[in-house]
């Protein structure tokens, strides 16, 4: 652990181990496998880098992201660790390269795509050298009711036969109970050692509004809160993000769309340009993300709902990988969850498939919905208990209205009940308010006890109280494909008088509270700082330019940040800045000195 500890301060130059950091890298050091669950941001990475490099051997990371791969080899090697990857973009020369390099011993790490580490040359090739952990890294594609399951991580288990002595080590920023299981079973992981943070991500401001005119609303959240910050705005389809993207552009904001229907190169530059130049907004679809970590992403926007909590959490979790403050805003409508329904129904899916995604949907719909704390019904997903109030989500910023409905709650799911559970919410809501047509007075539901009782509400309001009734699993949607109600499991409290049911009030007014000022640090500084800021962030432009990187691979902001705050003026000092080691200090501390020096003449 002394090893691990030199290695964090001298090669990634922190300070201290974060989260569960130290106890995972224990664990691996003893030779034990690890299961890791971390947020995204949480520093996954370093628990399989460090004990790779204080191992005898070389670490191999099996990870699904191909572009990925070329950036974290890339940021390793400006820290002077030995790094090299293999997947399908390598060429045939470059392949035995690295293959050579490996045979001679000279890798510390060597990051491959999984259906080639699970070839029998690859195996092969591994047999003949000393290897000192397997990392499977997103080790969630193993479940097939994930979204980005990756049958070839199956075959990962053969690892654990044929290299048995190895530790392996298995990480996620995705694990609900199910997930979790499924990656100790598809990787033969029962003896591994569990470890699971906390997948609250402070910094991340979460925002949900149901409504019309969703894009007009996004410009104005963009304006206010976001003038420079770069973010990714996600579509349901192509068409859409194009548009939303022209939009922007008009409103003169540069935005980029991403999309599966995009040349290949057209996607890879409009990605490359994403992570190379500061504030640009991507519109995309959710090909857009697998494979970003960009550190810098201040927010995240979803202009129609996600396909799951799962998927909602690992979206927003693009914002703010630095740890500085940044935003999740969803604003969803109801035909999105309609369509969804329609889509799940309609799929060539098997029926236990089909529950699990209706189940999955209904949970979202619950935290679109929910009046309280967005994070506690977030983290409950996960299995975690947060005490709510977090002061930082809508809800608990602006606790929106609500008002005592419990009367009307029993009406709607008596009338439900009185129809034959069947008919789906318009027809609910024309019996309540007594509208005798041709449908209803022929199946003689007109002559029911609850017909015209309803006069309390107008149909808008009955609407979105039955939402909310399903969202709370008081009612359930029957999956006929015609949105027909049913009473849920949860309803009989209620129907008892045991319980009570709030609704909100109504749609809360955009905020007026303007700009938030929880934007990245850099934006606090003083007129003087500013100045020198602007000149180092021109300078590691220039550096990431002659190395081929993004800026942030040179250092991140908050480094920058923190040599405007202490002025270092050795080489030494500039040791003490976040992120600098003895790599980072050998390449770049003279120049980034002299900006110093030179700015304070
Ligand atoms: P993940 O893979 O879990 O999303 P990363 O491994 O990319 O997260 O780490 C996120 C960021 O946090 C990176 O910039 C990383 O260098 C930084 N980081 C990781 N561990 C530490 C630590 N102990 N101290 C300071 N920064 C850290
Ligand atoms: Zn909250």
């Amino acid at each position: 652990m002394q090893r691990a500890q030199e290695i964090l301060e001298r090669v990634f130059g922190y300070r201290s181990f974060r989260l569960e950091q130290s106890g995972i890298i224990e664990a691996v050091l003893a030779g034990r496998d690890v299961l890791a669950l971390m947020p995204t941001g949480g520093g996954k990475s370093l628990c399989y880098q460090i004990p790779a490099l204080v191992r005898d051997g070389v670490g191999v990371v099996v990870s699904p992201l191909i572009a990925l791969m070329q950036d974290q080899v890339n940021a390793l090697a400006a820290l002077g660790v030995r790094a090299a990857f293999l997947n399908s973009s390598i060429e045939p020369w470059a392949q035995r390269v690295v293959e050579d390099d490996l045979m001679r011993g000279e890798l510390d790490l060597l990051y491959v795509a999984p259906e080639r580490l699970v070839t029998e040359r690859m195996l092969g090739l591994l047999d003949s050298v000393p290897i000192a952990l397997f990392a499977i890294d997103e080790a969630h594609c193993v479940s097939q009711w994930g979204h980005d399951f990756r049958p070839e991580y199956r075959q990962l288990r053969v690892l654990a036969s044929r290299f048995a002595g190895v530790p392996r080590i298995a990480l996620t920023a995705t694990a609900d109970a199910r997930t979790r299981a499924e990656i100790v079973g598809e990787l033969s992981l029962e003896r591994a050692e569990q470890f699971v943070s906390s997948f609250d991500r402070t910094n991340i401001r979460y925002m949900i509004t149901e409504g019309d005119n969703a894009r007009e609303r996004l410009w104005q959240f963009i304006a206010r809160e976001h003038p420079k910050g770069a973010g990714i705005v996600y579509c349901l389809s192509r068409r859409k993000a194009e548009e939303v993207a022209d939009f922007l552009n008009r409103k003169g904001r540069e935005a980029l769309v991403y999309h599966a229907g995009l040349e290949a190169d057209v996607r890879r530059r409009h990605q490359e340009r994403f992570l190379a130049e500061d504030g640009l907004i991507v519109v995309a679809t959710i090909a857009f993300g697998m494979g970003i970590d960009k550190p810098d992403v201040r927010f995240v926007a979803h202009l129609s709902l996600p396909k799951s909590i799962e998927a909602y959490y690992q979206e927003t979790g693009r914002a703010g990988r630095d740890g500085e403050p940044c935003d999740a805003w969803l604003a969803y409508s109801v035909s999105d969850i309609v369509t969804y329904r329609q889509w799940i129904d309609q799929s060539e899916a098997a029926d236990d498939f089909k529950r699990v995604s209706h189940g999955k949907l209904d949970a979202l719909v619950g935290l679109c919905e929910a009046v309280g704390c967005r994070r506690q019904r977030l983290l409950a997903y996960f299995d975690e208990r947060h005490p709510g109030n977090c002061g930082n989500c809508d809800n608990c910023l602006e606790p929106p209205e609500t008002l005592d409905a419990t009367v009307a709650a029993r009406k709607a799911l008596s009338t439900v009940y009185r129809t034959g559970q069947r008919f789906g919410m318009a027809y609910v809501v024309d019996v309540l308010l007594g509208k005798a047509d041709e449908r209803i007075i022929r199946n003689g539901h007109d002559r029911v006890s609850t017909f015209g009782i309803g006069g309390e509400l107008d149909a808008a309001a009955w609407k979105g109280l039955l939402r909310q009734l399903v969202a709370e699993g008081h009612l359930e949607v029957l999956q006929d494909g015609f949105g027909g109600l049913k009473l849920g499991d949860r309803c009989r409290n209620l129907l008892r008088g045991e319980a009570t049911f709030h609704i909100r009030v109504r749609q809360k007014a955009p905020s007026k509270r303007g700009r938030s000022g929880r934007a990245a640090t850099s934006d606090k500084l003083s007129e003087r700082d500013r100045r020198l800021f602007d000149a180092l962030r021109s300078l590691r432009a220039e550096l990431a330019a002659a190395e081929s990187v993004p800026p942030y691979v040179v250092c991140h902001d908050r480094s920058l940040v923190e040599i405007v705050e202490r002025r270092p003026r050795t080489h030494g000092a500039l040791h003490e800045i976040t992120g600098f080691g003895n790599k980072k200090v050998q390449s770049y501390g003279a120049q980034i000195l002299e900006v110093v020096a030179r700015h304070d003449a």
